[in-house]
């Protein structure tokens, strides 16, 4: 049973250890999705209940887990929890499982030690963490915060130093050529777009989250997930196209409600220290019809996850 140690620790030690970093990921996902729209720190103060104040004891806030005990609700004052704070915890722990399962899986013929294998979990948990949070923020409030994009930015050129092949996939030159080879296109649709329209179809934040998939999978991978987003967009879509109640963007139901206020630019959010959180979509003039159905980086994201883990497939699918 030699095959199943890593340095005398058993393979199932490195998956719970996923499955609980993964999960306490998952709450602190929640912190940030929902604190980093609002230009609000992710670190203090602690979490509080939105509907009296209480201050969440830490045995309220194990993942999961406190969600269920507490039967959805505060404590102190009975406001539902929703339940996206644990479906979002679970989602971060079977996605660290499942990149712990990529890292041994990893490197055939390779020794694989114990600091190369929480490397090899590290770089795609950290992806599959950025990605969550911001795929759950673009779909709520149709924004893409910049610090998210730029730190996977940063972390998927890292990724592609610390994991050289043959430890990895990529290697550093098809990152930095990945991340601006992803965000080309996309500034080409937004600029197409507005010639065309006068409008602007996609924002910078998606140019952001496409460099960011460049600089994570190199530029090989673009294809797929330019492609990918886009099918999955469009399906996505129909839904929200066909239905009355189409899905508007935060802002637009605000300008709504001032029936007259014309040519409101958004502005940008100020977070309480004063930097801007920088607001990737501008406002449609009052009144008129959102030219996309839906808000794209969830597409983006689903895509990159999808490449993550059956990139391969796809690859070994398409040229044999
Ligand atoms: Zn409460």
């Amino acid at each position: 049973m030699t095959d199943l140690m890593v340095e005398g620790l058993p393979l199932w030690f490195f998956k719970v250890f996923a499955l609980l970093i993964g999960a306490a990921f998952g709450s602190f996902a929640n912190v940030v999705i929902y604190r980093v729209p609002l230009g609000r720190s992710v670190v203090r103060p602690g979490s509080s209940c939105p509907g009296c104040g209480h201050e969440i004891a830490w045995y309220e806030n194990i993942p999961i887990a406190s969600w269920l005990f507490l039967r959805a609700r505060c404590s102190s004052c009975g406001t539902r929890i929703s339940i996206r704070y644990p479906l979002i915890e679970l989602m971060t722990a079977v996605l660290s499982l499942a990149c712990m399962m990529l890292g041994i899986a990893a490197v055939p013929g390779l020794e694989l030690t114990a600091a190369r294998l929480v490397l090899l979990w590290f770089f795609p948990f950290a992806l599959c963490f950025l990605t969550v949070c911001i795929v759950f923020i673009d779909f709520e409030h149709w924004i893409i915060p910049h610090p998210l994009t730029a730190a996977g930015i940063v972390l998927g050129i890292a990724s592609s130093v610390v994991l050289a092949p043959p430890l990895g996939d990529v290697h550093w030159y098809e990152s930095l050529i990945g991340a601006a080879a992803g965000a080309l296109p996309i500034i080409a649709i937004i600029e197409i777009y507005f010639r065309l329209t006068g409008r602007e179809g996609m924002g910078y934040g998606d140019v952001m989250l496409m460099a960011m998939a460049g600089a994570w999978f190199g530029y090989l991978a673009l294809p797929f997930i330019l492609l990918a987003s886009s099918i999955q967009g469009l399906l996505g879509a129909i839904p929200a196209v066909v239905s009355k109640n189409r899905p508007v963007p935060p802002w637009e139901g605000a300008e709504a409600a001032e029936a007259d206020a014309t040519d409101a630019e958004p502005a940008d959010a100020t977070a309480p220290d004063g930097s801007a959180i920088h607001v990737d979509r501008p406002a449609a003039e009052a009144g008129e019809l959102r030219h996309l159905a839906l808000p794209f980086g969830p597409f983006i994201g689903l895509a990159m996850i999808e490449w993550l883990f059956f990139g391969d497939l796809v690859t070994t699918w398409f040229f044999g």
